[in-house]
């Protein structure tokens, strides 16, 4: 227990914050752009930066922070700290010692979790999967990220990887997909496959309002866009996201029968279609699953919001450091 700094490498932004890990609480938040354009050094240069900025803030003494979370949008190897794929960031990352870069030019104890995993530590401390021992974790955004929560430890798996519910085949003829696999859940519900749709829907000529809600200007479809056509009505935005939430819901199943979880807590920015995406998820497990008792499954939104990938790396210092 004690307080974390709490760092959120994102593909546009990156947040950083003072964590209290015992409450969860939040102080001298801060978010600044990624610019990944400018390159691994820059974007370190300025995490770094960021970094020293929020202790400065927190009026905290160095000394009385106990150590640095990051969490990371990508492969990355744990134990050495070294990143492997970022698939939403330009430049190459591939070798990035980011571990040791940060230590160098802090010197406060540093550990690195991959940034799904970490926003499920934080939901099963202090948001939608308290109170449970097994939890799984899904962030649907411009990818399909996860993690779970098993007998009340993160699970990680071989090299931290446990989780990757968006790389599970959902539809083994589907489209191929950046990890090198083919019909993964990430290449079906995830924000861009989303807005994938809605234009396609467009460009085809069915009749629907996202055209006209984007004042017929393409690069405004969004899933957002996409989730307020449905909410008015628009019955092709609607069948959008049961598309969606149908694959979502049998990746679910899947999980759902290899690990009967009290829970599954559904995050990311596509998930702020609320219902439209929930219900066709909660609907297909209903459909799919018999083996596991589904009824006792809660399918929950996420709550902690945009700040939990920065909580939950705070949190996973803290666990670090304990052992
Ligand atoms: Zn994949």
């Amino acid at each position: 227990m004690g307080a974390y700094i709490g760092v959120d490498l994102g593909g546009t932004h990156i947040g950083a914050a003072v964590v209290d890990s015992a409450t969860g609480e939040l102080s001298a938040l801060r978010s600044i752009y990624t610019r990944s354009r400018e390159g691994p050094e820059a974007v370190v240069a300025r995490m770094v930066t960021l970094i020293e900025e929020v202790i400065a803030e927190s009026g905290q003494a160095k000394t009385a922070i106990s150590g640095i979370g990051i969490g990371v949008p990508g492969r990355l190897d744990m134990q050495a700290g070294v990143v492997h794929y970022l698939p939403n960031l330009h430049g190459h990352w591939q070798g990035v010692p980011l571990l040791e870069e940060i230590v160098a030019a802090l010197e406060m104890p540093t550990t690195l979790i991959n940034d799904v995993r970490a926003m499920t530590l934080a939901e099963w401390t202090f948001g939608a999967g308290q109170g449970v021992d097994t939890i799984a974790c899904l962030a649907v955004g411009t990818g399909v990220g996860g993690g779970f929560v098993i007998d009340g430890k993160l699970h990680l798996g071989l090299g931290g990887v446990a989780g990757e519910i968006g790389h599970q085949v959902v539809e083994p003829d589907g489209p191929a997909c950046g990890c090198g696999g083919r019909g993964c859940l990430e290449t079906l519900a995830s924000g861009p496959a989303i807005t994938a749709m809605g234009l396609e829907a467009v460009t085809r000529g069915l009749v629907t309002r996202i055209g006209e809600l984007a004042g017929y200007d393409l690069n405004s479809v969004s899933p957002g866009l996409i989730a307020e056509a449905a909410r008015g009505g628009d019955a092709v935005a609607r069948a959008i996201y049961d598309k969606a939430g149908f694959y979502l819901g049998i990746a679910v199943a899947n999980v759902l029968t290899a690990l009967a979880p009290r829970r599954i807590v559904i995050g990311g920015g596509v998930a702020q279609a609320g219902d439209l995406l929930l219900e066709p998820i909660r609907r297909t497990v209903r459909e799919r699953v018999f083996i596991v008792p589904a009824e006792q499954v809660e399918i929950v939104p996420a709550r902690l919001g945009v700040n939990a990938g920065l909580i939950g790396a705070a949190l996973w210092a803290g666990h670090s450091r304990g052992r």
